[in-house]
């Protein structure tokens, strides 16, 4: 089992295999997209594959596969089917904004995905425009039917944001009465790209559960898994569930079991850090597994204590100004 010099243990890694995407989620990335990485900055589907093995080896049992968009990836397919049949993974899962995901879910069912993070932060189709920036509402929802049907565990993403979509917080709270969703509310992040001006949040996840709790004062806590970010609530008579992330507030550092590994490569032992490994150099530098493995246990064993000694450690401020795609959210 992989430990940090917190004694906290890390068996989650969250594999960015694109920065590309086909929204343009205005908290996420400028109007115009991002400097799109090409081809050889990416890592390949080969290279993907010899982290996610190296890690699984170490002790990592659950891998989350996000971006950028995961499916506008060419080799999406190959390379879950790959990493399914990974000796020691215990789950995969992934995160998509699910514009071109419903084809795929009986497939997924088939890889034994049982559990799948939809982005969506309205109900509303000309929210869901103004947010995102492109008219795929539609399609979205039909990836969640298409997963409800396939029996996959959905939860709902929804980043919380003052003037745009806090009319949404009680509609999908509703969705849950008949749906055995989980939504969860997630406060509004600085990794923008510098898409948009951030100075703050006015919505944090207390702002967020009063709103909720006006409502539905009768909300329970709920017991939440081990290592959660999110905090959970059911609501009688619900079939599925409620919480909130506090992303921005950075409440759940001290139980914190996850690593990333953005696009390139770069290894992230905090999301609030500016890279502590470059694994795609060491790859192509035609080191050994031994050697990477080794490279992997020192950055884990010099984690940060939480978010915000991560950020006030970072060499740079550009972390902050990336955008979420590019970290892989
Ligand atoms: N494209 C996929 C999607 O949207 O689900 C996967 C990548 S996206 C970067 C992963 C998650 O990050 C999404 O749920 C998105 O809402 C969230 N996200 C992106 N930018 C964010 C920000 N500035 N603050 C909070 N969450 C953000
Ligand atoms: Fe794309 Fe996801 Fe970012 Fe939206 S949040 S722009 S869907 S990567």
């Amino acid at each position: 089992m992989l430990i940090d010099n917190h004694g906290r243990p890390i068996n989650y890694l969250r594999l960015a295999v694109t920065d590309r995407c086909n929204l343009r989620c205005f908290y996420c990335m400028p109007e115009h997209g991002l400097n799109w990485l090409s081809r050889t900055e990416l890592l390949s589907y080969e290279e993907l594959l010899r982290i996610s093995s190296l890690l699984v080896s170490m002790g990592v049992n659950k891998i989350r596969i996000t971006g950028g968009e995961p499916f506008v990836r060419r080799d999406i397919m190959p390379l879950l089917s790959s990493l399914s049949a990974l000796n020691g993974l215990d789950e995969l899962t992934i995160t998509t904004n699910g514009v071109l995901t419903a084809p795929y879910v009986n497939e997924l069912k088939s890889l034994g995905i049982r559990s799948v993070n939809l982005s969506l932060d309205t109900l509303d189709a000309s929210r869901f425009f103004a947010i995102t920036r492109r008219d795929e509402f539609a399609a979205v929802m039909h990836t969640l039917e298409e997963l409800l049907k396939h029996d996959i565990d959905v939860k709902i993403n929804t980043v919380v944001m003052q003037g745009q979509n806090t009319q949404d917080i009680l509609p999908l709270v509703e969705l849950t009465r008949e749906l055995p969703v989980s939504v969860r509310f997630i406060e509004e992040m600085p990794f923008n790209g510098d898409g948009h001006q951030f100075s703050g949040i006015t919505w944090d996840h207390v702002r967020i559960m009063d709103e909720i709790r006006q409502y539905h004062p009768h909300i329970t806590k709920a017991v939440d898994e081990p290592y959660s970010t999110s905090y959970n609530y059911n609501i009688p008579g619900h079939k599925g569930s409620v919480g909130v992330i506090a992303a921005y507030s950075r409440t759940f550092c001290g139980t914190c079991n996850r690593i990333r590994v953005t696009p390139t490569g770069v290894l992230k032992t905090c999301l609030y850090d500016d890279g502590v490994l470059n694994l795609r150099d060491m790859l192509r530098g035609g080191n050994t597994d031994q050697q990477v493995k080794q490279a992997l246990l020192q950055a884990i064993n010099n984690r940060a204590a939480d978010g915000h000694e991560a950020e006030r450690a970072a060499q740079s401020t550009a972390s902050i100004h990336q955008s979420m795609a590019a970290i892989g959210g």
